[in-house]
C-alpha cells in the first residue's frame, strides 16, 4: 500500500483537529506535520485523545515542508491563511487540498495558475461531506422532473447566516434544470415570512435550533406523490470520508479541481 505523507495545517482548530485524529486512523496516511498559530509544542496524537503520535504542532509551515518532505496539505484556517498557505505548498511541490471556505473565485484563478506552472495537483471543496454533495446532485436531477419543490434547512442554533450555503447552492443547482417555474397561485400569508424566503423562485425556510447539527431536506411535489430527498450530518466526521477521497486523488488532478462532486463519478 503506498503511504501519502500529509501536514495538517490549522491542526489545533476544531475542524483541523477532527480530521487529524480520522488521517492518524488511516492505514494509508502518514501524519508528518502539523501547523497551528495556537498550542504549539502539543503532540497531535494527545490533543485528540489518542497515544502520542511523535508529531508536535509548529508555526513555520515552510519549515515543517522542508524538515518533512510531505506530498499533501490538507487546509482548515481562514481564508487569507489557506491561500498563503497554498501559494507556500505549492511552490514546494506539495498539493494542498482545502476545506476553508471563503476563497473567492479570483483567487482560485491565481491558485489554478500557480498550480498549472507547478505541475502540482490541488482541491478546493467548500464541502467535504459526501452526503450532501450527493443529496445536492440528486436534488438537482429531481428537479427535472419535479419543478415544484422547496427546501427545508436545519441547523444548531449558533449559526448566523440564513439560509445556509448549503440551501443556496441546492437551489441554485436545481434551478439550473429546472426548464420551466410552473405558475404557483398567490398565498395570502397571514403571518409574513409564513411560505418561506424565495431565491432562485424556491421556497426556502431555515430552523434554528438546539439540539440540531446540520441537516436539510428538499421536498418534492408531483401529481398525486411526495419525493423528499435528506441529508443529516450528525458530527465533523461527515467530513472524513470526502477528505480522504480528494486526498487520494489529488496526485491526478491537473490545477485547481473546485468542489468534491467534480472528483465523483456524477
Ligand atoms: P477554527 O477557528 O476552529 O480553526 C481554525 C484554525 O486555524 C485555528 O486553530 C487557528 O489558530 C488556525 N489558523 C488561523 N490562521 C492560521 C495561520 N495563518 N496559520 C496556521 N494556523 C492558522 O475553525 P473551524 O471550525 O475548524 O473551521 C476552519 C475552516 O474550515 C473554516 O473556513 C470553515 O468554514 C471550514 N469548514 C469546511 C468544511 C468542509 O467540509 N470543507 C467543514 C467545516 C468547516
Amino acid at each position: 500500500m503506498v503511504t501519502i505523507r500529509v501536514i495538517v495545517t490549522g491542526a489545533a482548530g476544531r475542524m483541523g483537529r477532527e480530521m487529524t485524529r480520522g488521517l492518524l486512523q488511516a492505514e494509508d496516511i502518514a501524519v508528518v506535520g502539523a501547523v497551528d498559530r495556537q498550542q504549539a509544542g502539543a503532540d497531535i496524537g494527545t490533543l485528540n485523545g489518542l497515544p502520542p503520535a511523535g508529531v508536535t504542532i509548529t508555526t513555520d509551515l515552510a519549515e515543517v515542508i522542508a524538515a518533512t518532505r510531505p506530498q499533501v496539505m490538507v487546509d482548515f484556517t481562514v481564508a487569507a491563511a489557506a491561500l498563503a498557505n497554498a501559494r507556500i505548498a505549492v511552490e514546494r511541490g506539495v498539493s494542498p487540498v482545502i476545506g476553508t471556505t471563503g476563497i473567492s473565485l479570483d483567487q482560485l484563478d491565481e491558485l489554478h495558475q500557480l498550480c498549472e506552472d507547478r505541475q502540482v495537483g490541488a482541491v478546493v471543496a467548500p464541502n467535504f461531506s459526501l452526503g450532501a454533495v450527493l443529496m445536492m446532485h440528486f436534488a438537482g436531477e429531481a428537479a427535472r422532473y419535479f419543478p415544484r419543490a422547496e427546501i427545508i434547512e436545519m441547523h444548531h442554533d449558533q449559526k448566523i447566516d440564513a439560509p445556509s450555503g448549503t440551501a443556496l447552492k441546492t437551489a441554485e443547482l436545481m434551478a439550473a434544470r429546472i426548464k420551466e417555474t410552473p405558475k404557483l397561485l398567490p398565498v395570502e400569508e397571514k403571518v409574513a415570512g409564513a411560505r418561506g424566503a424565495t431565491y432562485q423562485g424556491l421556497a426556502v425556510h431555515s430552523v434554528r435550533l438546539p439540539g440540531a447539527v446540520a441537516h436539510q431536506e428538499v421536498i418534492f411535489g408531483g401529481q398525486g406523490q411526495l419525493l423528499t430527498i435528506r441529508h443529516d450530518t450528525t458530527s465533523r466526521e461527515a467530513f472524513l470520508p470526502g477528505l480522504l477521497l480528494a486526498m487520494r486523488k489529488v496526485n491526478q488532478c491537473r490545477g485547481v479541481v473546485y468542489g468534491l462532486e467534480n472528483l465523483l463519478e456524477l
